[in-house]
């Protein structure tokens, strides 16, 4: 990467020890803003719009490339451009450090100056975000990670989480996954936050979003064939879960509910034995 068209360190300190005056008059002599911050359209002093703000400074890139100010390309070095190139540009890049203070403009880890989300270079990098979380198949020997039975004993009503930092995690029902998912610190053994949730619905048997779910709050133990005595029961559509709680006198809508409503209370009534 080229990184030579930036000022020196010495000459950055000996800048930095002259007034501002003193500062503009050497720049402007040499052909370079002596800031790190030039236009690089080979003008000779620093204007306002290209001047990095402080939060910039050291700031890190999309991509996790943490900007170094005695380390940057000039514009007129990586044919830096107002426009974006053929789809690709700034904000898509790698190396972009968002806007931080709310003016649209952001700064690159590796090109002195502000820079516009929508400008290109001959640097640029496609940033890809990391993809969205995913269900995967329950391995044959996994624990549930609350009550320790063998998850893909149960197919119909099996669960998973993922937390941020990887750390994946099955369970044999829905009362032990939303009891994981209300109070975490119980049972994981990462501090990572929970990335991704699944369990399987009841009308699908297969797995479906938990965190967009919502859960019929089954009281009878004998109504249903599944682990655990009781579990609340998922559905990816409410309607079916309406129709669920219709069958019997005991439920109504008002027992329908999200993942964001269990709290402890609510989950000990399904896995109480299993918290402290
Ligand atoms: S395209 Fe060039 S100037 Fe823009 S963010 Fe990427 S490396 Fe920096």
């Amino acid at each position: 990467m080229d990184s030579g068209n930036g000022p020196t360190v010495d000459r950055r300190r000996m800048l930095a020890l002259l007034g501002t005056g003193s500062a503009l008059a050497l720049a402007g002599c040499s052909g370079d803003s002596g800031n790190g911050n030039g236009n690089g359209n080979g003008e000779d002093t620093p204007t306002p719009e290209d001047t990095v703000p402080e939060e910039y400074a050291t700031a890190t890139s999309l991509g996790g490339t943490e900007r170094n100010p005695d380390s940057l390309s000039s514009k007129s070095g990586v044919e830096y451009q107002e426009q974006p190139n053929d789809g690709q540009q700034c904000s898509g890049c790698s190396y972009y450090i968002e806007d931080k203070n709310g003016d649209g403009t952001g700064a690159c880890a590796i090109v002195e100056g502000n820079i516009e989300p929508d400008a290109w270079c001959v640097s640029y990098v496609p940033y890809e975000e990391d993809g969205a979380a995913e269900a995967v198949e329950v391995p044959d020997d996994a624990s549930c990670a609350v009550c320790g039975m063998n998850a893909a004993d149960f197919p119909d009503w099996n669960a998973q989480t993922v937390h941020e930092d990887d750390t994946r995690e099955y369970f044999c029902s829905t009362g032990c996954a939303v009891t994981y998912h209300t109070v975490p610190e119980e049972f994981a053994e990462t501090d990572a936050d929970i990335a991704g949730f699944w369990v399987t619905g009841f009308e699908s048997r297969e797995l479906i979003d938990g965190t967009e779910a919502v859960y019929a709050l089954e009281t009878d133990s004998d109504r249903l064939e599944d682990p655990m005595g009781t579990n609340p029961v998922p559905f990816a559509d409410r309607a079916d879960a309406v129709a669920f709680v219709d069958e019997v006198d005991y439920l109504s809508e008002e027992d329908i509910v999200e993942l964001s409503d269990f709290d402890r209370e609510l989950v000990e009534q399904y896995r109480g034995r299993h918290l402290e």
